[in-house]
């Protein structure tokens, strides 16, 4: 069964998903949604998140892996529209002490000028 379409109701990105709440939308499919980040942190800095609620890589299941994955392809087609052929990064973080403040599995698109080879 698909999971998609079940979210959260005080799930701020739930609610963008929805258009409850105003985003800058980047890219859309059947499983994704890709918006602007509200407070950028790079030239582009675009979240790509599933049309579901789940809260992190942490909640992967077999019965999401699938859907889980197709944000990864979607990714690589924004990563062409958006036209960053000169390189990007993606980041997804995980739990409190990985910094993450919002509680829906998305990852950060970053790209638009050169980083550095740390992580961290
Ligand atoms: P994280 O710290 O990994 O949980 O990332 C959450 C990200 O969501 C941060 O980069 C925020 O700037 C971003 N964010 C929070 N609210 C919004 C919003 N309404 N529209 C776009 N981005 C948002
Ligand atoms: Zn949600």
């Amino acid at each position: 069964m698909s999971n998609i379409g079940k979210f959260q109701d005080d799930c701020i990105f739930c609610k963008i998903i929805k258009g409850e709440i105003p985003s800058t939308k980047v890219y859309e499919d059947e499983t994704v949604y890709a918006f602007r980040d509200i407070n950028p942190q790079m030239p582009v800095h675009i979240l790509v998140v599933p049309k579901f609620h789940i809260r992190s890589l942490a909640e992967v299941t077999e019965d999401n892996a699938g859907d889980v994955g197709k944000v990864l392809f979607a990714i690589k087609k924004i990563a062409e529209q958006e036209k960053l052929d000169k390189g990007f990064r993606v980041i997804t973080n995980a739990g409190k002490e990985a910094g993450q403040t919002v509680d829906h599995l998305h990852f950060h698109i970053l790209a638009g000028r050169q980083m550095g080879e740390g992580l961290v």
